[in-house]
């Protein structure tokens, strides 16, 4: 057994990261332990976690699990969970109910918790006391560790817990059963060295740690002569990709080295904007195969409350950044993250948020309630703002987010735009896809065009997507 430990988290040591390409196997003895048995994960939270589960997909069926049709019948479920929002949280908590009636009624049911709520430690101890029959908790860094994990409960039938709060290594080769053929998750980093006052990230994902980029280049080349169209290179903030790698190469280069690999779209999340250089933004520019779409968390309109979230940047400075991206790169879109409510936000501090919002008119913003994370520095603050208030807060805000959506989606009316067509669209008849400016477009064509780039002339524009027809010359 192995718990969390918040104290360990918060360490950061100048040790070497490890970059392991051998450390993820599986023994020849359980090399068909799931044969005839299914499993199914349920993911919440970022991108990050969109991929993992894609790397524990891998995993299971390496070990001879199939993908079960729903969680409620599989062999095995994997809640792959999320640390970053109450909201995300109670969500897990919530289903844990549903999984213990079903774990009543089938005794050999497995129940795995990965993910960051497994490197917390208040949750860690939660689940040992009270949920006995959640059977292995396994964290973020040693999910290579699964398969003897997994040997071990099904052995000895006793939960198992295994997570460790180490500053992290980068694990090569660990499988991968995307869910998409045509658009791929490429991890470039892992972890953060931020700390940014609310944020739990650094605590659950370790110290900043950069792919090589040998590794990184040659994911993509697979990718590109697999048929796959677009990548999108992840990390907690890739903007400072390459800063521990003890070399001079940063992620300028790296977008430059993935463009030349030839793959038709390159998109990149998420930005800290202290680290976005004039270079990126050139290179940028430069290739057409780099997507003219940023995300560039704002997170507060004043300074006040910037300085309190420990974000690094002013709203001077962030607005320089944004008019250089506008200027720069044609028809960019950008969009961004705000959190409301932070603690003890003035109704001053709220007006310059809007402010600020007015100004830059973003495509779009992701817009949240602060929930304080336990073990953050922002979670020890004495709040005044009632909850309330920061609904009332939030309200206001999406009116303005909305309206401005609306306004960005306006401008691509009647125009013909490229749409990468990823599959049906919720909406009879149509498939659905995005514009190279992240715009979600349902297009009036049959299946016939998915994992196709086309030409959509845009018929009608409303606030979260846009309609479309094929244009035909
Ligand atoms: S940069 Fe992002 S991931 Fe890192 S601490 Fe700040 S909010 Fe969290």
């Amino acid at each position: 057994m192995n718990f969390p430990d918040l104290k360990e988290a918060r360490k950061r040591t100048s040790n070497k990261v490890n970059i392991l390409y051998d450390r993820y196997n599986i023994p020849e003895r359980i090399m068909n332990i799931g044969y005839g048995k299914s499993y199914s994960i349920l993911t919440y939270g970022c991108q990050m976690n969109v991929h993992d589960s894609e790397n524990i997909s891998g995993i299971m069926e390496e070990l001879g699990y199939s993908r079960g049709e729903n969680y409620e019948t599989s062999d095995i479920i994997i809640l792959n969970t999320c640390a970053i929002r109450e909201n995300a949280h109670n969500k897990v908590i919530g289903i844990l109910g549903r999984i213990k009636h079903l774990k009543e009624k089938n005794k050999q049911l497995i129940t795995i918790l990965c993910g960051c709520m497994a490197q917390e430690e208040t949750i860690v101890n939660l689940i040992y006391k009270k949920y006995p029959w959640i059977d292995v908790v396994i964290g973020t860094h040693n999910i290579y560790e699964l398969p003897l994990v997994l040997e071990k409960v099904i052995r000895d039938k006793k939960q198992e817990i295994s997570v460790y709060s180490a500053e992290g290594d980068v694990i090569e080769n660990l499988p991968v059963k995307r869910d998409s053929k045509y658009k791929a998750w490429v991890n470039i980093q892992y972890g953060c060295d931020k700390f940014c006052s609310y944020c739990i990230v650094p605590y659950t994902r370790g110290k900043q740690r950069s792919r090589l980029p040998k590794d990184i280049i040659k994911e993509v080349e697979v990718l590109k002569n697999d048929g796959y169209k677009e990548v999108t290179l992840l990390g907690q903030n890739v903007t400072a990709y390459g800063k521990d790698l003890n070399s001079n190469y940063t992620m300028a280069n790296l977008l430059e080295d993935v463009s030349k690999t030839g793959i038709e779209r390159i998109r990149f999340v998420t930005s800290h904007p202290w680290d976005f250089s004039d270079d990126m933004i050139e290179i940028i520019a430069k290739y057409d195969n780099i997507m003219p779409y940023i995300h560039l968390p704002i997170q507060s309109g004043s300074d006040n409350i910037l300085k309190k979230m420990n974000r690094r940047y002013t709203i001077d400075e962030y607005k320089s950044l944004f008019y250089k991206l506008k200027k720069k790169i044609p028809g960019v879109s950008i969009t961004t993250d705000i959190i409301v409510g932070f603690p003890n936000e003035t109704a001053d501090d709220f007006k310059k948020t809007l402010e600020i919002y007015n100004e830059l008119k973003y495509d779009l913003a992701y817009t949240f309630i602060y929930s304080p994370r336990n073990g953050t520095p922002a979670a020890l603050i004495k709040d005044e703002i009632s909850l309330e208030e920061k609904e009332a807060r939030l309200h206001t805000l999406n009116q303005i987010v909305n309206r401005y959506a609306r306004e960005a989606n306006q401008k691509y009316l009647y125009k013909t735009v490229p749409v990468l067509i990823e599959g049906p669209s919720e909406k009879n008849n149509k498939v659905m896809g995005y514009t190279d400016t992240m715009k979600l477009v349902n297009v009036e064509a049959d299946l016939s065009y998915v994992g196709k780039i086309v030409p959509v002339l845009i018929t009608e524009v409303k606030t979260w997507s846009m309609e479309g027809v094929i244009k035909v010359d």
